[in-house]
C-alpha cells in the first residue's frame, strides 16, 4: 500500500508537540533522523519536516496527504477554511499552538477604535487575512509584509501598528505595543486534501484519527479509584461531577464495603478527594489515562 504522507513543521514551536503527538498514537519515527522525509518504523506512515508556511499547499496539492498547521497559516495561504468546497479541510482541531492574530498600536499614541488604523501603514506576515479583515470592515489602510520582527517596525518608522500572533503579550508590550483587536484566534490544526486518497491509505487514515482523538480524550482524563463503605455510594457518587456512571464492586475481605472505579473528564483537584475522603472513601487513588477508545 502507498504510504500516508503526513507533513508536520520541521523546526519551530509546533514540532515537538506534533511529533508527541504521533507518538502518543503509536507512530514511531527514528528522532535522530531530521531529513525532509521519514519512514515510521511500524505503521505504513512517511513524515514529512517541512517549514509551517509550506504545509498548507503541499496538502492541497498532494505532495502529502495530511498536515499539521497553525489555523493562521492555513488561513493565510489557502484562505476560508470554513467553506465546504475548500481545497484543503480541517479534520480536528488539536488543542495545541494557541495563539491569535491581532491588531496591536502603539501605547504613546491614543487609540479610538478600528477606524483608527484608516489610512494607516499596518506591518504583517499575515497580509492576505489582514486585507481580508479591513475589506470586511470597509477600513482602508495598507497592509505591509514583513517577515520576521514584526513587533519592532513602528519603532523604526516602517508601519503606523501591526497585526500579528500573540499569546502572552509581552512582545508586544516589551515594544511599546499593545493588542487592541483580535482578528483570528488560531490552533494547531489537522488538515487533509479535498483529493481523494487510495481506500488502504483512507483506512489507515480513519485509524489514527481514532487513536488521536483517544490521545485527546486521555489528555485531561484521569481514572479514579477508592474503597467505600456500600452505604456511602449515593454520596461518593455526587462529588463525582463529569463521570460517567462509576463502576461499583464488592470487595471479598469485606462485605460492608466495595471498590469504586470512574473516568473522570477533567483534572480531579485535592479538595475533590478530601470530600470523597470525608464522606467515607479510602484508598483514594487519581491515575492518568494514556488511551482512550470509546
Ligand atoms: P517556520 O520556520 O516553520 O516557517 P515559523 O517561524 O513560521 O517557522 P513558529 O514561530 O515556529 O513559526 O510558529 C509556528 C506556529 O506556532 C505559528 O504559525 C502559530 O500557529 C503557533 N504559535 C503559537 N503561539 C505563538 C506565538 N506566540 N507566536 C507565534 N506563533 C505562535
Ligand atoms: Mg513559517
Amino acid at each position: 500500500m502507498k504510504n500516508l504522507r503526513i507533513a508536520i513543521q520541521k523546526s519551530g514551536r509546533l514540532s515537538e508537540k506534533c511529533l508527541s503527538l504521533l507518538n502518543r498514537c503509536g507512530l514511531q519515527f527514528d528522532n535522530r533522523k531530521r531529513t525532509l522525509i521519514s519512514r515510521a518504523k511500524n505503521h505504513p506512515v512517511e513524515l514529512m519536516l517541512v517549514r509551517d508556511d509550506d504545509i498548507p499547499h503541499y496538502v492541497r496539492d498532494g505532495v502529502c496527504d495530511i498536515g499539521i498547521v497553525g489555523l493562521n497559516e492555513l488561513e493565510e495561504k489557502i484562505g476560508c477554511s470554513k467553506s465546504p468546497d475548500n481545497p484543503v479541510k480541517v479534520i480536528r482541531s488539536l488543542g495545541f499552538g494557541s495563539c491569535r492574530l491581532s491588531l496591536a498600536w502603539p501605547k504613546s499614541v491614543p487609540f479610538e477604535g478600528l477606524e483608527s488604523f484608516s489610512g494607516k501603514r499596518i506591518a504583517t506576515s499575515y497580509p492576505n487575512i489582514l486585507e481580508r479583515y479591513l475589506e470586511s470592515k470597509s477600513i482602508a489602510a495598507e497592509a505591509v509584509e514583513i517577515s520576521g520582527s514584526v513587533e519592532v517596525t513602528p519603532s523604526i518608522g516602517v508601519a503606523d501598528a501591526i497585526c500579528d500572533l500573540v499569546s502572552t503579550g509581552a512582545t508586544l508590550d516589551s515594544n511599546g505595543l499593545k493588542e487592541v483587536i483580535t482578528i483570528l484566534e488560531s490552533e494547531a490544526v489537522l488538515v487533509r486534501s479535498n483529493q481523494t486518497l487510495e481506500s488502504e491509505q483512507e483506512d489507515f487514515l480513519t485509524r489514527l484519527l481514532q487513536r488521536i482523538d483517544g490521545t485527546l480524550l486521555a489528555q485531561n482524563a484521569n481514572y479514579i479509584m477508592m474503597n467505600a463503605p456500600k452505604s456511602s455510594i449515593d454520596e461518593i457518587a455526587q462529588y463525582l461531577p463529569g463521570m460517567e456512571t462509576p463502576t461499583v464492586v464488592p470487595l471479598s475481605t469485606d462485605s460492608s464495603k466495595v471498590a469504586i472505579h470512574a473516568v473522570a473528564q477533567e483534572d480531579v483537584v485535592w479538595e475533590t478527594m478530601e470530600q470523597l475522603k470525608r464522606a467515607g472513601a479510602s484508598s483514594i487513588l487519581v491515575l492518568p489515562i494514556e488511551k482512550i477508545i470509546e
